[in-house]
């Protein structure tokens, strides 16, 4: 037999945002190694450590290459068919009975049609109202202020070479030099031509050494912060709306009361910080706010968020080329992911399943009555919690697809009991991540390279995702297994799609006419060229600049709300918990903790002052202590940080989210409060910081996985 030959393809990084591209240079069918290409219209040619070391994990010995069904509380190696054969004994009659008692839960890393496949399958196959994602505990405060204030969620409105066009930047909560290491280029360039960085961060990141000047308010007051500058603007007459709008004046009056005593004691910062920042806001011809989930993941992320839009907004900036207001979306497909149907209320091209001509729209795409189609359910704090619960709204059966909620959800440690509550729990995902360790039956599904499909990048960008390789052993692609579980149930009309290809253009076509719509585009126009959605002409544009002076709202006006912003927690010896990202792991960790190529270390930052008072040294164990839970971490000294505010990683398992909230979520975006929880310390027995590369480690009491 012939070997096969030696070929490159070219495709976007499974990881982050940014979406950089990559050729995968294959031999005799594996990809031996990956090369950036300076063709990238998004990183030029740079990516950063963790794209180059996505191959080690395609064929990681942890891969899952067969279907495990749960017997006699182990995991078991099956076939296909057996594992059919549970979905259809168990799932099928909930299905025609109590639907509702179905849930699904998603992930802003799949492609777009696996999105709308994955949302379709539950409002058609399943029919429940219950599905929901692990992008609810990202940028989806940003999100939701974004579409009630312009009737349209692009994370950035303009694409990011237009980012040097500034003169002004401010980075709310946005550590781009670890998260997103591509864009710091078009940070530099901007700074090359005169421009200044502001960074707003409780601790000294490496972004915030690049940027040069810094602001580091109490975590939870980033949005006192915003309202303290429009204070600042209004009394210096630099008040000039960008286009009319509703809800001008309250906001304006709202901020009366914001003056900068005020502001700088609530936030803990100096006043003549705030000063000095309010008056290069003032001063720039073009300055550009861009907020991270600093200030978006909180129980009140989105008035944060909108504190920020008001600002960029009553001041003339947005819309701008480089001006205005942007959110960094963090997951792979964080954009794509909150478009095409796997929100709780959304349906494909961002539309609305509240609204009674949307869901017309897509009862008729899908060929089902509309009657058929569910009203919105639960969110994905929501839909976890009501796992295992016998009472309404309650859960039997849950099928998650490429998440990790036992990890990454707020109050990890109650939703892992509410998981193992469940009657079934049927995990799709190609690693056994601490999900698939608990459930019932897991499918063995692709990885980034072996499968087609689309990804939107954080400026709103599609790009073609290529295959390079086929997924091993009985693993399979993902949009393939969802069809069979369509079929399995009982439900097979609308799922039987001969190839990629067919499932892509109903994708493509179910979009059309809604906000985010991809209708013009097709996999030979993604290969000439990466479009900017909206596309909704196969023969027209696409669209870099989303935020016009006229925006997709009923009579085509912004409309700004005011914030409702919580007291600040000013007691002398408080602490805060916050959790974010290290630079060399992603989300939960299911691959990043496997890679042999990239670190990253367990442990609690604390500024030595904070240390100190508690009598605590660096690699001393201390038990950290919430209300929802405890953990125990080495310490980490670090200087940078604010002495009242504490920093953990949210990679690992047993660690952050023990310790967050899982019953407190913003009214409108439904998030945690993942960036701040009111913490306490207390000593622990030594133990030694986790600064190796780790395999997964199962629930004290997961069965073990027999593969
Ligand atoms: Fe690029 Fe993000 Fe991948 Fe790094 S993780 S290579 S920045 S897409």
């Amino acid at each position: 037999m012939n070997a096969a030959p030696s070929r490159t393809v070219r495709t976007t990084c499974p990881y982050c945002a940014v979406q950089c591209n990559f050729d995968l240079h294959l031999e005799q069918g594996l990809v031996t190694r990956a090369t950036p290409t300076r063709e990238c219209p998004v990183a030029h040619g740079t990516v950063c450590k963790k794209g180059l070391a996505a191959l080690n994990d395609l064929r990681h010995p942890d891969r899952l290459t067969t279907p495990l069904l749960r017997r006699d509380g182990q995991l078991v190696p099956v076939g296909w068919p057996e594992a059919m054969a549970y979905v259809r004994d168990a799932l099928g009659p909930l299905v025609q009975s109590t639907p509702q008692r179905v849930g699904v839960f998603g992930s802003g890393s799949l492609t777009n049609e696996k999105t709308y496949l994955l949302g379709k399958f539950a409002r058609v196959a399943l029919r429940t109202p219950h599905i929901d994602y692990n992008g609810r505990y990202c940028m989806a405060s940003a999100s939701a202020a974004l579409n009630r204030t312009f009737g349209l969620d692009r994370g950035l409105g303009f694409p990011l070479d237009d980012l040097p066009r500034s003169d002004l930047i401010v980075l709310v909560g946005a550590n781009i030099a670890e998260t997103l290491p591509p864009v710091m280029q078009y940070l530099k360039a901007a700074r090359d031509r005169g421009g200044a960085v502001y960074a707003i961060d409780p601790r000294v990141t490496p972004t915030v050494k690049v940027a040069g000047r810094h602001l580091a308010p109490r975590p939870g007051t980033d949005g006192v912060l915003a309202l303290g500058l429009l204070h600042l603007m209004k009394q210096w007459g630099r008040i000039r709306p960008t286009a009319p709008a509703h809800g001008l004046s309250d906001v304006l009056w709202h901020a009366d009361d914001y003056h900068p005593a005020r502001v700088a004691h609530e936030c803990g910062v100096p006043e003549a910080e705030l000063l000095a920042l309010a008056r290069a806001y003032a001063d720039a011809r073009t300055p550009l706010i861009l907020t991270g989930r600093g200030p978006e993941q909180h129980t009140h992320g989105t008035d944060t968020v909108q504190a920020w839009i008001n600002l960029a907004f009553l001041t003339g900036h947005v819309g701008k080329q480089g001006g205005g207001f942007g959110t960094l979306t963090g997951q792979g497909n964080g954009q794509g992911g909150r478009e095409h149907g796997q929100k709780n209320d959304q349906l494909p091209g961002a539309r609305s399943l509240r609204n009674p001509s949307h869901r017309a729209q897509m009862a008729a795409h899908w060929n089902v009555p509309e009657h058929h189609l569910p009203q919105p359910g639960h969110s994905a704090q929501e839909l976890l919690n009501a796992c295992g619960e016998s009472g309404e709204g309650g859960l039997d059966a849950l099928i998650v697809l490429g998440s990790n909620p036992v990890v990454s959800a707020a109050g990890a440690g109650q939703i892992t009991e509410k998981l193992r509550a469940l009657k079934h729990l049927i995990v799709i995902d190609f690693l056994p991540s601490e999900t698939a360790q608990l459930a019932t039956l897991v499918l063995p599904g692709s990885m980034w390279c072996e499968e087609e499909g689309t990804t939107t990048n954080l400026e709103g960008r599609v790009q073609r995702r290529r295959r390079a390789m086929t997924a091993p052993g009985a693993a399979r692609e993902d949009w393939r297994i969802l069809c069979d579980l369509a079929h399995a149930v009982g439900r097979p009309h609308g799922f039987t799609y001969p190839t990629f290809r067919d499932l892509q253009d109903d994708f493509f076509l179910a979009t059309r006419g809604g906000r985010a719509d991809y209708s013009g585009l097709s996999a030979e126009r993604l290969d000439r060229a990466s479009a900017q959605w909206p596309v909704p002409r196969a023969d027209g544009p696409d669209t870099p600049l989303a935020y016009a002076p006229t925006y997709p709202t009923p009579d085509g006006l912004a409309t700004l709300h005011v914030p409702r912003l919580p007291a600040p927690d000013l007691a002398p010896r408080a602490l805060h918990l916050t959790t974010g990202r290290l630079s060399g792991q992603y989300q939960s960790g299911t691959q990043t903790r496997r890679n042999p190529a990239l670190k990253g270390e367990n442990a609690v930052q604390i500024h030595p002052d904070t240390a100190h008072a508690h009598g605590l040294r660096a690699g001393q164990s201390v038990t950290l202590v919430t209300a929802h839970g405890q953990a125990t971490l080495p310490v980490t000294l670090t200087p940078g940080i604010r002495p009242d505010t504490l920093f953990v990683p949210f990679h690992w398992p047993g660690a952050a989210n023990l310790l967050t909230d899982p019953t407190a979520l913003d009214p409108h975006s439904r998030m945690p409060g993942f960036k701040i929880t009111p913490v306490t310390l207390r000593p622990a027995p030594a133990i030694t910081a986790n600064s190796a590369p780790e395999r997964a480690t199962p629930h004290p009491t997961s069965p073990a996985l027999q593969t």
